[in-house]
Formats: structure tokens, C-alpha cells, sequence
């Protein structure tokens, strides 16, 4: 990140409503703070000097006290299929991950929340790293920027979609996850609707209740299991917050408007890919609008699981079907270039 200096405050990390409070705290009226917020995230703008509407002695007030941030790219891989890895420096030297996804005219933009992740579910190489630290705000934030900047540089269209499904549990990095929302949501930051932005967790239960109570979100579940004993296996969350907590939390989840939450489900061979654990899977949804999406495992030398046979996975896919579900087998994207879903790893710049 280009941080100007560790004193100064990084506007970035501020939603409309803080900087208004910044603001007022510097005796200046609230509406400088929807002027200079405004500037915040248009392409392009890397300094006050460029907020042409602000008077100069304003521009060098902020200029004194405070600066705006932007990530380093160290990083640009494209898969064969499409798929562009991100690798953003960050000032401590950590280095995170975005993966963006296009899918025809659309771009899918997968946004990491934390450096590593404390979760430890097996089948994930971030978890193998453990976690080192929460993202601010304005390092998540600044993901999207980067890749949008990227994306018109190139003229590659814009990112249609938001997920939070890169490296990290997003919610258990809740307060910066929720004020990065707040800006990318914000008619005058990112302008992203509830229904272009989706969180996705492994399930925490008392922060799924929060995020549904303070902001409006897609909402998308890392289930992977049917029953507590698999899913307390692969997942060590399962442990404190059970599948029938977890499922509880999701009926009462206030979705956007004509959305369905989203259930992921990793197929791993023998574990949890059995005609038995599809039948389950279906009656344990009854009740909730959901959407499946079955995810045949990444293999990577460093994890021991393996995918499923083709047969298999149509088999688990069309007992649901059978049951009225929407689901989808995800094909693997960006696996080529350890883009894929569980292959974003940290590492550090030497
Ligand atoms: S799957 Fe998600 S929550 Fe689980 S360890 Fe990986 S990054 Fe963390």
C-alpha cells in the first residue's frame, strides 16, 4: 500500500459517515465530507491537489493531516480460462489475493477480507498458512479499486459482481468488513447494490445474525457437510456452531429481494460425495431459498483430497435436482494458476 506517512490518516479507511465526523472534528461543515468523499474512489485520483472543487488552503490542510491509499500490484496472472490473479503488496510486506472471475459479459470479483485465516478448515491452502491479521477497510476497498483501475486500463469492461470469498472468514474481521461494505455500497464510493455483493462464511453464526442486522447483503454458506461429524471434521467451526445453528441463522437471514442464499459444497471422493449425503443435503435445505453450487475439489499435491468421479458428481447434482433445487457444478476457474476456490495462499515479500 502507498502510504504516504504512518502519522497521517488513510481517508480510505472512513465510510461517508466517519468522515463527516473527521470533518466536523477539523471545524469543517459536513457537506466537505461528502465533497471529498466523492473523490475518494474515481479512477485516477491519487492526490488532494486533483479535488479541483476543494480551495487550495482545504487541499493542503488534508494534505497535512491525512492522505488516501492505493494497493501495490505485484501480481497479474490470467489462467487459460480467463480467470486474472491478483497478488497485492501490502505496506507491512504481507501479500493477499483477488481472483476475478469473467463469465461472459460479466465480471466476478473474488475480494479477500483477512491475511491468512484463523479457520482451519482442511481442505483450504489460506488455512495453512494460519492467520496473521485483519484487513482495514481500505485494504479490502482497495482491491476492487485496483482491479476496476486494471480493468478500464485494459478495457476490459468493470466488475459486475462482488464476493467475498478470497482469503480470510470475512466475518470474523466484522467491523472492517462492514465499513468496506458501507464504501463499496455507497452511491459516491463503489456504487455496488445489496444485490451485486455477496459475503460468504464458514459459518459464524453471531455474525451471520449481525450482518444481517446491519447491513443488506447476498449471502452465501461454505456447508460442505450433512452431518456435524464430517463437517466438525473438515471444518473445526462446526465444533462451536452446528449444522442445525448454522441453518437456523440462514432461515432467519433478511436477504435482498428475490435472492437465495447461496450454499457451497465442496465434493471430496469418499468423504461427502455419496448418493446418501445428497439426500441428506436436500432434506437439510427444505425450507430454505437457497441456491446449491457443487464445487468438485481443486486437487493440489499439498492436501490430500481428491475429486469425484464425473458420474459421481452428475449423480449428487441430479438427486437434487430431482428435489427442486437450483444447482449448479461449478467448474474449476483459474485453477492453473492456484487461482481456484481454496488455492489462494499469503506470502510474504522478502
Ligand atoms: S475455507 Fe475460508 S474460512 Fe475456511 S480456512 Fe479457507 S479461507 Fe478460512
Amino acid at each position: 500500500m502507498n502510504s504516504i506517512n504512518k502519522e497521517k490518516i488513510d481517508l480510505k479507511n472512513f465510510t461517508r459517515d466517519d468522515l463527516t465526523d473527521f470533518v466536523r472534528d477539523h471545524g469543517l461543515s459536513p457537506y466537505r465530507a461528502k465533497q471529498i468523499f466523492s473523490w475518494l474512489y474515481r479512477p485516477g485520483i491519487t492526490d488532494f491537489s486533483q479535488m479541483t472543487d476543494l480551495g487550495k488552503k482545504l487541499r493542503k490542510s488534508l494534505d497535512d493531516q491525512a492522505f488516501f491509499s492505493s494497493l501495490t500490484t505485484r501480481v497479474r496472472e490470467q489462467s487459460k480460462d480467463g480467470t486474472i490473479k491478483y497478488g497485492f503488496l501490502l505496506d507491512d510486506g504481507n501479500m493477499i489475493e483477488s481472483v476475478l472471475i469473467p463469465d461472459g459479459e460479466r465480471n466476478t470479483l473474488c475480494v479477500s477480507s483477512q491475511v491468512g485465516c484463523a479457520m482451519g478448515c482442511l481442505f483450504c491452502l489460506t488455512a495453512t498458512m494460519g492467520f496473521i491479521r485483519n484487513l482495514t477497510p481500505a485494504e479490502i476497498v482497495n482491491q476492487v479499486c485496483a482491479v476496476r483501475d486494471d480493468l478500464l486500463q485494459r478495457r476490459l469492461g468493470t466488475i459486475n459482481n462482488l464476493v467475498f470469498m478470497g482469503m480470510g472468514e470475512p466475518l470474523a474481521n466484522f467491523a472492517n468488513l462492514l465499513s468496506a461494505l458501507k464504501i463499496l455500497m455507497d452511491q459516491l464510493g463503489l456504487n455496488f447494490s445489496e444485490r451485486r455483493t455477496t459475503v460468504s462464511t464458514c459459518g459464524l453464526v453471531p455474525g451471520i445474525k449481525e450482518l444481517g442486522e446491519k447491513i443488506k447483503v447476498n449471502l452465501a454458506l461454505s456447508l460442505h457437510a450433512v452431518n456435524d461429524d464430517i463437517r466438525g471434521q473438515l471444518m473445526p467451526v462446526n465444533k462451536t456452531w452446528n449444522i442445525a445453528a448454522l441453518l437456523d441463522a440462514c432461515r432467519q437471514y433478511p436477504l435482498p429481494r428475490r435472492k437465495r442464499i447461496m450454499i457451497e459444497y465442496i465434493l471430496l471422493r469418499d468423504i461427502n460425495d455419496s448418493e446418501k449425503d445428497a439426500k441428506q443435503l436436500a432434506e437439510l435445505m427444505r425450507g430454505i431459498r437457497c441456491k446449491i453450487n457443487l464445487l468438485p475439489c481443486n486437487e493440489t499435491p499439498d492436501l490430500p483430497y481428491r475429486q469425484p468421479s464425473a458420474e459421481k458428481i452428475a449423480c449428487f447434482q441430479q438427486i437434487l435436482l430431482d428435489s427442486g433445487y437450483t444447482v449448479i457444478v461449478r467448474s474449476s476457474r483459474g485453477s492453473d494458476i492456484s487461482a481456484a476456490c481454496g488455492q489462494l495462499s499469503v506470502s510474504k515479500e522478502p
